[in-house]
């Protein structure tokens, strides 16, 4: 038979239509594949019963021919979205065992569908973070390793389990989210593709909230065709999220393969950092040289105030953190921590539940918010948020249809070897995608090469918003032109 997990999801859709290989026998190849991995520490939550039981219920409509678009396609979920009747974490202690009892709309949509549970992926606790070391049930192993060195690296956050999981073959694709960067980073370290679409694009509801101005779910997929697959079912409007946007959902899949002749790809000046790795700039060139190929004009544009954006999102993000996670109280949810008062019960109940990163966040955020801080803070990182934006509406005007830029400022690094000391050596990770949450904007990180260690280095292209078929159409040169990557098998 064929090789039942290396297929990306388009083959898979053709295998199953023309009954090469049922759903069935699908899921449990993947369920094999996850059990083998388990060093890799992707999946907190393993669901065979659930699974085997949706790919029968599915076999038996493939066979009536009433399949979905994603018909019997094996899936992870990221731990952040709700899952009815499935224990939901977002990897952090303060929720315990919290199992609940409603699905999120996104996930709701992919089982719409037709598509299958595997189980719960791990992340950074609460999305807060860029390497995946911050999970309460400990760090993801990324399945890439520098070539002769059996160093374990990180698979980049917070998004971490479904980066490592789509790249391992434990699944053919996930869902993932991203405030700061958090599907690109870790698809940009793992050689997959991650898209970040416009905010408003896909609903909230039903996910873990961080930073709601800023969050946004998407997918991780082996292909560009494959993340255009998944983004058809999960976006769409939803009158459960009044953030979410009432405009028709196109079919992505149609600009896979679609002409980039005469586009206007921006090459923003501030985004070459001084210290950037030359494998980052070369590949950055690269990029560029194969979109000119395909038709492309580039034009250098300018986008002045980039490097403000840092600065205030983490003063933006971890505002909204510190409002968004006051509901953890230990009288609503998962873990409480008795006290002889109720203070000293919601004391002890977060003193306990969060972790480090979490408590970090939550300081800084009630500190930009508090009286006599919230104008100097809070305010003034509002105001650099609607002159980021405006950067980017400037570049639009001109003509411009995307902006293409490194998706990282590195290759993937060693478990424990960055932020120990100095948590803004995190930070630093998100410098090229930051600006895209804080404008609205879509991203798509796409995989384009390797550093001279053999790890996977990924490219960014920005688009305008609800313009993610061009950054598929665009996505789609950048695959063709630089092939595509699977880490040696080694767990
Ligand atoms: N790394 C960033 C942070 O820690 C972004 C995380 C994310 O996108 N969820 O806030």
């Amino acid at each position: 038979m064929t090789d039942l997990i290396s297929m990306t999801i388009a083959e898979a859709r053709n295998g199953l239509a023309n009954k090469s290989f049922t759903s069935l026998e699908l899921t449990d190849a993947h369920l094999a594949a996850i059990e083998a991995a388990r060093a890799l520490n992707a999946f907190v939550l393993e669901t065979p019963d659930k699974a085997r039981a949706m790919a029968r219920a599915i076999d038996a409509k493939i066979a009536k021919g009433e399949g979905g678009p994603l018909a019997g396609i094996p899936l992870g979920i990221k731990d952040l979205f709700a899952t009815k009747d499935v224990r939901t974490t977002a990897c952090s202690k303060i929720l315990g065992n919290f199992v609940p009892p409603y699905e999120s709309t996104v996930t709701s949509q992919l089982w719409r569908d037709g598509a299958v549970m595997l189980g719960k992926l791990n992340n950074d606790e609460f999305a807060m973070g860029s390497s995946n070391e911050t999970s309460c049930f400990g760090p993801v192993v990324n399945p890439w390793r520098r070539e002769g060195s059996n160093t374990s690296l990180v698979p980049g956050g917070s998004s971490g389990g479904s980066a490592s999981a789509v790249a391992a073959l434990l699944c053919m694709g996930a869902t993932a989210t991203d405030t700061g960067g958090s599907i690109r980073q870790p698809a940009a370290f793992t050689a997959t593709v991650g898209v970040k679409p416009t905010y408003g694009r896909c609903s909230r509801w039903g996910i873990v909230a961080f930073a709601s101005s800023l969050d946004q779910a998407g997918p991780i997929a082996r292909s560009t065709r494959d993340a255009a697959i998944l983004m058809r079912s999960m976006a769409g409007h939803d009158p459960k999220d009044t953030t979410s946007v009432d405009r028709a959902v196109p079919d992505y899949e149609a600009a896979i393969g679609k002409s980039v002749k005469g586009m206007k790809i921006g090459i923003p000046k501030e985004y070459r950092l001084d210290g950037m790795p030359a494998e980052v700039e070369k590949l950055w060139t690269e990029g560029a040289a194969w979109l000119k190929a395909a038709g492309a004009e580039l034009v250098e544009i300018s986008l002045p105030h980039t490097k403000y954006a840092l600065p205030a999102y983490y003063i933006v993000a971890p505002a909204e953190a510190s409002s968004n996670l006051a509901r953890y109280d230990g009288v609503r949810y998962g873990l409480r921590v008795p006290g002889r008062s109720i203070g000293e019960m919601y004391e002890n109940t977060r003193a306990e539940g969060f972790g480090d990163e979490v408590r970090r966040r939550v300081m800084i955020g009630t500190y930009v918010l508090s009286a006599g801080y919230y104008d100097a803070y809070y305010l003034r990182a509002q105001k650099v948020r609607t002159l980021i934006k405006k950067d980017f509406e400037d570049c639009f005007a001109k003509g411009v249809n995307a902006i293409l830029t490194p998706a990282t400022p590195s290759a993937a690094f060693g478990i424990g070897e960055k932020g120990g000391a100095d948590p803004v050596e995190m930070y630093l990770n998100d410098i090229f995608t930051v600006t895209v949450n804080m404008a609205g904007l879509p991203g798509i990180a796409v995989p384009a090469g390797k550093d001279a260690q053999g790890l996977p280095l990924g490219l960014q292209l920005i688009g305008r918003p609800f313009d993610e078929e061009t950054l598929f159409s665009l996505g789609e040169v950048v695959e063709q032109a630089a092939g595509r990557f699977t880490p040696a098998r080694w767990w």
